[in-house]
């Protein structure tokens, strides 16, 4: 049974009702608020599993909504944006969001992104801080420093392997070319963008049976990237 409490934030009535119908058909548990300050409200009160958010409300905007819960929680947010607002979508990954879906989306998208985010959800549960993360064929031990893939050593660079620890650390989250690069090399010039890409192709060689369909790394063009979580 799917006992998982989603905040649903979004003004917009019909697209609400949409989101909730879909949620009790599949016998999730939710509450609404319509505009941000009872979105703020709704999460220090119920605690939500997950937060699904539309970016584009009446009173503060959802990056802000994002900015004010990351305060106190890493509660999973998922945000929801109209085409037109592509760039306020990078904004709200880059202030703490997990995941976005993008308007007009299906029933299955949604459904889709749910679960991804509740294995996200439970993988940060069971072993958050473990020092041995799992997923799939590949093994990654960061006590130790290396990577495997089944039973043979992967070659990595040290780039690379940075690369590898921080997507394998946010397996089932969109991280933006800007986070990356923060990370990796502590600034976000678009040198280091274009070097990202270089590094992510020669890291994907090593990693991915058929590089052109990756099966562990997923290309969010324009965006970033996000390790996928393997059965
Ligand atoms: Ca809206």
């Amino acid at each position: 049974m799917n006992k998982t409490l989603i905040l649903v934030v979004e003004d917009d009535a019909p697209v609400r009702n949409l989101i909730t119908t879909a949620l009790r058909m599949h016998d999730y548990r939710y509450i609404v608020a319509p505009n941000g300050e009872s979105a703020i409200l709704e999460a220090s009160s119920h605690n939500p599993d997950i937060v699904l958010l539309d970016l584009g409300l009446p009173d503060i905007d959802g990056v802000d909504v994002i900015r004010r819960i990351r305060m106190w929680s890493n509660m999973p947010i998922i945000v929801i944006s109209a085409r037109s607002e592509d760039g306020d979508k990078i904004g709200a990954l880059d202030a703490g969001a997990d995941d976005y879906l993008t308007k007009p989306f299906s029933v299955e998208e949604l459904l889709a992104r749910l679960r991804v985010t509740q294995r996200r959800l439970s993988i940060m549960q069971a072993d958050g801080a473990a020092s041995v993360f799992v997923n799939g064929r590949l093994r990654v031990d960061f006590a130790a420093g290396c990577a495997y893939l089944g039973e043979a050593e992967l070659h990595l660079t040290p780039i690379e392997y940075k690369l590898l620890c921080l997507l394998a650390r946010n397996v089932g989250k969109v991280l933006t070319h800007t986070f990356i690069t923060q990370n990796i090399w502590g600034r976000s010039w678009d040198s280091d963008i274009a070097s990202l890409r270089v590094f992510m192709a020669s890291l994907r060689k090593k990693l991915e049976s058929e590089p052109d369909s990756p099966q562990y790394i997923q290309t969010h063009i324009g965006v970033g990237y996000r390790m996928m979580k393997l059965d």
